[in-house]
């Protein structure tokens, strides 16, 4: 059996920066678990098109109008509020000033802001177009410099321990219900360890992986969704899974991650035949409106006529963009 303060459950993006921000009080212990054996391994590690900063001619007020529209009525005002107003601060804090990442700048030394579908504002800082992989390099080289984090790899959580759930008396049920920890399966001892801790976070990340056409990596198969479920915890939204609307389409092969900074730099959807159909599904965003949009469009040209794939064609933005060059 373990003990800690605080047992954070996966070391992507969420539960790195967790870690990260509560390892500045040296008297806390923080026990960080991931099921791989690479802690880099996670979705965060496949992020390619960048993370939302603050722009330049940009506001928390336009961050939150976005996604409150973006949300179509059911994104929380008050996390909204949250996210704009904190996120930029913290991105700066824990992203660029702990762990050490450096967001790609323009010539002249000013941060490079990426467009990318739903936002009004060029608003998202990259590194190139693998952002997810720098910044989990940076994370985890972070975390190890902390001697009150413990990062233990191929580490499964397999169940939450909770009371009443966990307890022998059958009137605890009446109780409310109090997190203590989790079950941890160690992989390589084979053994299942109690890990006991006054605080636990889940930070296991999504489950797209459980659909057939997902862009997302093995690991993302909802286990916290679960362990959370299983514990009594109310799992709100959890419908709606968002599916990056473009990918190559090569059948049989991983549905590879075709970026939507492609689209915010004035890629445009097509037909097979060479149709462009955006317009007609948002006329005001066109190849720019939300995710949900532009999957939904896509779906309904390829069911109406049959298609086996849309083309994104970014060639003939170029070919502009040269001959407005010459
Ligand atoms: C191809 C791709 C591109 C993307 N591009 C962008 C982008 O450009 N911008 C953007 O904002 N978002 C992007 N996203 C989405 C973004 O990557 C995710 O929203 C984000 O990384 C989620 O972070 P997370 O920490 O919540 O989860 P994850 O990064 O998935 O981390 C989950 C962690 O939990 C661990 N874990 C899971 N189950 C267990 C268990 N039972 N026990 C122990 N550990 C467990 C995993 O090993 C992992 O360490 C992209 C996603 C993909 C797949």
């Amino acid at each position: 059996m373990k003990t800690t303060d605080v047992l954070i459950i996966g070391s992507g993006i969420a539960g790195a920066t967790a870690a990260l921000k509560l390892a500045q009080n040296p008297q806390g212990r923080i026990i960080l678990i991931t099921r791989e054996p690479d802690p880099h391994e996670s979705n965060s590690r496949y992020a390619q098109g960048g993370i939302i900063g603050r722009g330049l001619d940009d506001s928390a007020d336009l961050l939150v109008a976005d996604i409150l529209a973006a949300g179509a009525g059911a994104s929380l005002p008050k996390a909204a509020r949250i996210l704009a107003e904190e996120g930029p601060g913290l991105l700066q804090e824990v992203l660029v000033g702990t762990a050490g990442i450096t967001f790609d700048r323009d010539k002249g030394g000013d941060i490079e802001f990426g467009q990318e579908g739903a936002h009004s504002r060029r608003r998202i800082l990259h590194v190139g177009d693998g952002t997810g992989r720098a910044i989990m390099q940076g994370l985890i080289a972070a975390l190890q410099k902390y001697p009150n984090v413990a990062l233990l790899t191929e580490a499964t959580a397999v169940d939450l321990i909770t009371y009443p759930h966990h307890s022998r008396d059958p009137l605890a049920a009446y109780e409310p219900i109090a997190c203590h920890g989790a079950y941890v399966f160690d992989r390589k001892g084979k053994a299942i360890h109690r890990t006991l801790a006054a605080v636990t976070i889940l930070a296991t990340g999504g489950i797209g992986r459980i659909y057939r056409n997902t862009t997302n990596p093995p690991g993302a198969r909802g286990d916290g969704l679960a362990m959370a479920s299983r514990a009594g915890a109310r799992i709100l939204n959890a419908e709606y899974v968002q599916f990056h609307p473009t990918a190559l389409s090569v059948p049989g092969a991983e549905g590879f991650l075709i970026s939507e900074a492609l689209r915010g730099e004035a890629g445009v959807l097509l037909t097979p035949e060479g149709r462009p159909f955006m317009e007609k599904y948002s006329p005001e965003w066109k190849d720019l409106a939300p995710r949900d949009v532009v999957a939904r469009a896509i779906h309904t040209e390829m069911e109406a006529h049959d298609y086996s794939y849309v083309l994104l064609d970014i060639a003939s933005h170029l070919f502009r963009v040269q001959a407005r060059r010459h």
